[in-house]
């Protein structure tokens, strides 16, 4: 019965010769052997493998860039950068008549869309879509399957996939490749390598499988946080797409357009039952959700309208309107105060770029005691931005004169620089000129009175470096309200490539040398 069954499935399949050579001797194999043996299970589990994999089935791609940008808009709010450079990649594919044969990497922050992207993508081409983390991922078996010698041996994610979606050409999402370990199981890396990259994918073996499966009509979307830690020949292979999170307006717009309606249907209210207005969501976005993304304000935006859904059901009310005022009743106390920008002697505004999005950092230096001269550093700093600190300290206290600090400061002055909160590692050269400056505001005796954020890295002797991740900083320096910024002038490109909404309002000084710095500080 069961050879009757495989022989059905057979029928509708488009087998390649090699997977039915195979299958053919698998069932001859299963007919010689005796019913309930462990054997037999073992090789009718395998036959049932082969023949309920997607051979020769697909799904038809839809190449209509306009279709596709539509579906992009109506899923997304802003990202139009992104949703540009996902069109160019189905224009390719439309000329070449396949998508196939390259993969894409989404990265940036957690909360801002990449797995929503993905998603659309997979609609956009009509097809099929699977997800899955490769994240702590340790084991190649993992990804290539294991032998089917060992008790209770499956195929790897891979063919799982296939499996599950029917169709030959899914779209699989591979998320957290920034997080995919190597250990003595093999390397999982290598094993990810072999699957994505096309040169390879078209005869691709998993282990149970045993027979070669062709992965090269898949269509990969990676994301990650960061792109440090991919594997560098992973990373050569992929087209990088980067989504560097949103400002207080572009979270307001996707608050109203997506995640309050679609919190309302997972609650099943209707429109009319509950609404909110904008102030309660900026307040929701200032007060409880400081991130890059939007994952905390959806799920605040759940707790609201489960609260409403209660009152509701509760026939304490037909309709539920939320106000700002509300908010400390149904979310508590507010999770982030709002801080003043800090100022003072010794104190200066950096900006810093970390796999959660961009940052502001403060920077404090002051003056322990006069007993002897000294440097000490704190803030849980890694060793470049400890030598970045050095680097500051050397090159400000033999430039005091140049500077107008007083010629004499260093001289008898214990001098610690900190960098709260004290808890987060951070690391990278691109405080230098914060730390020189909070230095130099110390041996002037002079703070700096206006709100003014700064990124830079600093040589000895004097030249202002080009830094990372000018995005993500430029909107953490817009989040809390500092308008004016120094930024090093290689970065200039960065900063005219923004998106005029991003730039609109701010004030930047591009500087090559720290004497530019100054000019502008003080
Ligand atoms: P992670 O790195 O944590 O996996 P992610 O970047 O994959 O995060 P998503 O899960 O795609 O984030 O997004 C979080 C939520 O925010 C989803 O409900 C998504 O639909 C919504 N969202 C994010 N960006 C937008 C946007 N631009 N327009 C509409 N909805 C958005
Ligand atoms: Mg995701």
């Amino acid at each position: 019965a069961d050879i009757d069954l495989y022989q059905e499935r057979i029928r509708k399949l488009k087998l390649p010769a090699h997977a039915e050579k195979k299958i053919g001797e698998e069932m001859d194999k299963l007919a010689g052997l005796e019913h309930g043996s462990p054997e037999y299970t073992v090789t009718r589990n395998y036959l049932d493998w082969l023949t309920s994999l997607p051979w020769g089935r697909h799904t038809k791609d839809k190449l209509n860039l306009e279709r596709a940008r539509k579906i992009l808009d109506h899923d997304h709010d802003g990202l139009d950068d992104v949703k540009e450079r996902i069109v160019e990649f189905l224009a390719v594919g439309a000329l070449k008549g396949e998508v196939a044969g390259s993969i894409l990497l989404l990265v940036g922050p957690p909360g801002v869309g990449k797995t929503s992207i993905g998603r659309s993508v997979a609609n956009a081409l009509g097809r099929k879509f699977y997800r899955f983390s490769v994240g702590g991922m340790r084991d190649e078996a993992e990804i290539k399957g294991h032998r089917r010698t060992y008790i209770g041996a499956m195929p790897g994610k891979f063919i799982q996939a296939i499996k599950e979606v029917e169709s030959e050409n899914p779209v699989i999402m591979l998320d957290e490749v920034d997080k995919i370990g190597a250990s003595y199981q093999g390397d999982p890396a290598s094993a990810l390598l072999e699957v994505l990259d096309p040169e390879q994918n078209h005869e691709f073996l998993d282990h149970y499988l045993d027979v070669r499966f062709d992965l090269s009509k898949t269509l990969f979307i990676c994301t990650a946080n960061q792109l440090d830690t991919i594997p560098g020949p992973l990373l050569d292979r992929m087209e990088t797409i980067r989504l560097s999170g949103y400002l207080t307006e572009e979270k307001l717009a996707i608050a109203k357009h997506h995640l309050w309606p679609k919190q309302l249907k997972k609650a099943g209210l209707s429109r009319g039952q509950a609404n909110i207005t904008d102030g309660a969501i900026r307040k929701i976005i200032d007060g409880y959700a400081r991130e890059a993304g939007v994952r905390q304000l959806e799920q605040n935006l759940g707790k609201v309208v489960r609260k409403a859904a209660v009152q509701i059901v509760r026939k304490q009310a037909d309709k539920v309107h939320v106000t700002a005022a509300d908010l400390e009743r149904l979310l508590d106390q507010p999770a982030y105060v709002r801080e003043k920008p800090v100022s003072g002697i010794g104190v200066v505004t950096g900006l810093a770029w970390t796999a959660l999005g961009g940052a502001t950092l403060t920077i404090e230096a002051t003056k322990v005691h006069t007993l002897n001269r000294g440097f000490k550093l704190t803030g849980k700093l890694g060793e470049v931005m400890r030598e970045s600190a050095e680097i500051a300290y050397s090159y400000v206290s033999s430039h005091l004169k140049t500077f107008k600090g007083d010629p004499k400061f260093f001289d008898a002055a214990f001098v610690h620089l900190h960098v709260p909160e004290g808890a987060t590692p951070k690391d990278g050269p691109s405080a230098g000129i914060t730390m020189a400056t909070a230095l130099l505001s110390l041996a002037r005796n002079e703070k700096i009175g206006r709100p003014l954020a700064m990124t830079g890295e600093l040589t000895l002797t004097g030249q202002v470096l080009a830094i990372g991740g000018v995005r993500e900083k430029v909107i953490a320096a817009k989040q809390v309200g500092i308008h004016e910024l120094i930024l090093p002038e290689a970065n200039q490109p960065d900063f005219e490539r923004l998106p005029d909404y991003v730039k609109d309002g701010l004030t930047a000084h591009f500087v090559r040398h720290y004497k530019d710095v100054a000019k502008v500080v003080f």
